[in-house]
């Protein structure tokens, strides 16, 4: 193969301060889900932020990446993996690829992981660390995640990672019969992490895990890129 050259770097020169993340931020918390603390102690969070950042990577906060968005705070990300339920032989869709770290996450609980971006920029920089450190089941698209991705459905669970106004409709037919969908929802300034079952029946059950802070999703079934304020 062409790349049989490049050496995978799947080493967390971090380890301590990841499991120092995990003790205090995740397991101190209502995070209990197994397969979602040995997902997060073992993809190295520092690889996934710009150089400048690193020394933050594990605190318990969000951080900013590149073109103006952000890598959620690690618990956050913990809340959403383990809302998902993800199953071993799940298909996953998330929304919002930006860094990459959330989908590094559900790729180790999930079969296949199809993440969209509407940044070319942030997804050449994601499909570059995933191949790099060798994550083989996440697949990156550009494109306007609000829609989903109809030939890919559907999926099993769906995960926004960035704010919009309402659910998208697409996202929720793309959901399978028994699937999950996490999305924050609520106005610019702040939302509500939602979640939305699909029963075997086709039913629709939402339930509200509390307030967060997400930056916008912008696409036709979100918000308008006019409308919003700093952000691009
Ligand atoms: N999951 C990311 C968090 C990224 S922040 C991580 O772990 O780092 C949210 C991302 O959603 C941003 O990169 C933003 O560009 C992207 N985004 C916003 N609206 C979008 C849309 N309609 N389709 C795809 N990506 C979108």
């Amino acid at each position: 193969m062409a790349n049989d050259y490049y050496m995978k770097d799947t080493s967390n020169d971090r380890q301590a301060e990841c499991e120092w993340m995990i003790r205090t931020q995740i397991m101190s918390r209502d995070i209990t889900n197994e397969a979602v603390i040995n997902s997060m102690l073992s993809v190295p969070r520092h690889k996934f932020v710009m150089e400048d950042k690193q020394e933050l990577a594990y605190y318990d906060t969000a951080l900013e990446i590149e073109e103006e968005q952000t890598i959620s705070q690690p618990y956050i990300v913990a809340l959403m993996a383990q809302a998902l339920e993800l199953k071993a032989n799940d298909k996953v869709l998330e929304i919002g690829t930006g860094s990459g770290y959330s989908a590094a996450i559900l790729s180790r609980m999930a079969r296949k992981v199809i993440t969209i971006e509407r940044h070319d920029l942030l997804a050449e920089l994601a499909k570059e660390r995933f191949r790099s450190q060798g994550y083989n089941n996440i697949d990156v698209l550009v494109g306007d995640g609000t829609l989903g991705w109809s030939e890919k459905a559907p999926f099993d669970a769906i995960l926004v990672t960035a704010g919009g106004p309402k659910i998208p409709i697409p996202l929720i037919e793309q959901l399978a019969l028994g699937g999950r969908l996490v999305i924050p929802v609520g106005d610019q300034g702040e939302q509500h992490l939602l979640r939305v079952k699909k029963t075997i029946d086709g039913e629709l059950i939402e339930d509200n895990l509390g307030a967060v802070r997400f930056v916008p999703l912008i696409g036709t079934k979100g918000w308008n890129q006019d409308d919003v304020g700093n952000f691009s």
